[in-house]
């Protein structure tokens, strides 16, 4: 969690109007099959953009081969299906894009702010602190199969989260010059997803609470490189027995699409929102109308964040 409400000597603050068009997206990334955890991202981001009369699209971040599968992509568009979360574009895929990203790394590039950083995590772990203590800021490596950082000068970065509330935070002390294009090379989620959320002109990044500290990166970003910046919602986490945040790595229950009516429900709920009595058994079509009419962001619960 970025310092909140930590006093800033500069400070900029985002303010969101609701009178523009409303674009909203959901963005997996096909490491594996939707669960009740990703179900929540999806319903809430979905919801939201329709109870604003907004379009909602789906982008597929498949930018990291290693971790990704052509199957994973395959079951969650099904699974979205399933659940009759339907895009209202062609569902977009980040590795296609490589084009916008390469343009955007030019555009850091003649600012002066890239640099190729040849450190290893294990050198970095043993110098302790949490950000990067600018080692090669000014080496001149040479780029190539190197990690690209990005140049990061003193700044608060205050943004409103439209549940959780005021954020400050100066990403140069908090993580100091961060990884835009990693080895390989492949392009880092903090680049693309700036840069995709600008191309498709998002207007509300509504996703699950654990990329809220990444949110100050993003606007830095896109601060740099002229983009505006959206209004941000994150979503209440669902965790597991044990506590932990729900996800692939932890063993997730895929989601069972034969029951899509029942998972919509059990989604809609730790959104908290109020569900229509189980006694009217609606088709799941019936649901997400209910959904649209009745979403409350003064419900989202605000722990688990
Ligand atoms: N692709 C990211 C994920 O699945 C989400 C990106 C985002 O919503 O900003 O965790
Ligand atoms: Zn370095």
């Amino acid at each position: 969690m970025p310092g909140r409400g930590i006093p800033a000597n500069t400070v900029s603050t985002v303010n969101k109007t609701t009178s523009e068009p409303y674009v909203g997206r959901f963005a997996p990334s096909p490491t594996g099959p939707l669960h009740l955890g990703s179900l929540v991202s999806a319903l809430g981001s979905w919801a939201d953009a329709k109870h604003h009369n907004g379009k909602w699209i789906v982008r597929i971040e498949d930018i990291d081969p290693a971790r990704e599968s052509p199957a994973a992509t395959r079951q969650i568009l099904d699974s979205l299906s399933a659940h009759h979360l339907h895009a209202d574009n062609a569902v977009s895929y980040q590795h296609s894009h490589s084009l916008h990203y390469d343009l955007a790394l030019n555009t850091l590039r003649e600012q002066g702010r890239l640099f190729a950083c040849t450190c290893t995590r294990k050198h970095l772990r043993a110098l302790g602190g949490s950000s990067y203590p600018g080692t090669c800021r000014e080496q001149q490596h040479p780029e190539e199969d190197k990690a690209l950082r990005v140049r990061i000068d003193e700044e608060t970065i205050q943004f409103t989260d439209l549940v959780c509330g005021v954020s400050c935070e100066d990403v140069s002390r908090s993580v100091g010059d961060f990884i835009v294009r990693r080895r390989g090379p492949l392009y880092a989620y903090q680049l693309a997803v700036v840069v995709d959320d600008a191309r498709q002109q998002v207007t509300h990044v509504v996703r699950g609470a654990d990329l809220l500290d990444n949110t100050a990166r993003q606007i830095a970003l896109q601060r740099l490189l002229h983009y505006p910046t959206p209004a941000y919602l994150h979503l209440p986490l669902v965790k597991d027995a044990e506590g932990r945040k729900l996800s692939k790595q932890t063993g997730a229950e895929p989601l069972d699409n034969t029951s899509a009516l029942s998972n919509l429900r059990a989604a809609w709920g730790l959104l908290g929102q109020s569900c229509p009595p189980k006694s009217l058994n609606p088709s799941c079509e019936a649901f997400l109308t209910h959904c649209r009419v009745h979403w409350s962001r003064a419900r989202i619960p605000t722990s688990n964040h």
